[in-house]
């Protein structure tokens, strides 16, 4: 039987997470490995200078607490004796379109996956802060995905960054590419109780550039997006015009 990791950045007791692994029961034998707490924004940030605890949750459920790297890094270099098929990351209370994908701590687990050389994706449902989550419609999509990927693989330094819309009539699923938000005023600045300013980094502006064929667009009219990331960061382009031009 394949054996599949689940991961992600909620927090090991996060229902997107608890939905998922179920899920995925129904393709190959499911082990868990997440963070204790929320960890989301944590990025694909490693520990390294304190010791990190597991704690056994059930039996093929551990609580770590660490990031979602830590996770997937522990996972399959010390918790697991074997080296899963493919790690599943999700499902995310909230997108990770566009530019969210360098701050995500879900599509961090699957980076780290990807690393490791196991086929990897992250799911993430966009949703609003306050909104009800429905995870039926992207669990159902993380299994078949996860049938394709343990049957033909993903391409190598690659995973597969996948939204799925909050809501029931979705239209069907597009392959991507990763969009561009429109910043805006995200900090917001008050006074403490003591007289002393601080700061707060709060939600993401809600606009993207309106490009054909990103995962904002899709998601945008009702479908599933999902957008192959490439770990290989270098700009091929950019390589030969430096080789070129820059002369110092
Ligand atoms: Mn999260």
């Amino acid at each position: 039987m394949k054996k599949i990791l689940v991961s992600n950045d909620d927090g090991i007791h996060a229902e997107g997470l608890k939905v998922l692994a179920k899920a995925l029961e129904s393709v190959g034998e499911v082990y868990v490995v997440a963070p204790d707490r929320e960890r989301s924004a944590a990025s694909h940030s490693l520990t390294l200078h304190r010791p990190l605890r597991v704690t056994r949750i059930s039996e093929r459920a551990y609580a770590v607490d660490g990031t979602p790297t830590d996770c997937i890094n522990l996972a399959v270099n010390g918790i697991l004796h074997f080296t899963p098929d493919l790690v599943v990351s999700g499902i995310n209370r909230g997108g990770n379109l566009g530019d969210d994908i360098t701050y995500s701590g879900t599509v961090s687990a699957a980076m780290e996956g990807t690393l490791l050389g196991i086929p990897s994706f992250a799911v993430s449902l966009v949703v609003d802060y306050e909104e009800e989550c429905d995870f039926t419609e992207a669990a159902g999509f993380a299994v078949r995905l996860a049938s394709y990927v343990l049957e033909r693989g993903l391409p190598r330094d690659t995973l597969l960054n996948v939204n799925v819309p909050n809501r029931g009539d979705i239209k069907g699923y597009r392959i991507t590419k990763q969009g561009k938000r429109i910043y805006g005023e995200a900090v917001v600045e008050k006074v403490d109780p003591r007289g002393k300013k601080y700061y707060w980094i709060g939600a993401n502006s809600t606009r993207w550039h309106d490009d054909e064929d990103t995962d904002f667009k899709a998601i945008d009219e009702g479908f599933i997006s999902v957008t192959p990331i490439h770990l290989d960061l270098t700009n091929y382009a950019s390589l030969e015009e430096l080789k070129r031009s820059l002369i110092l």
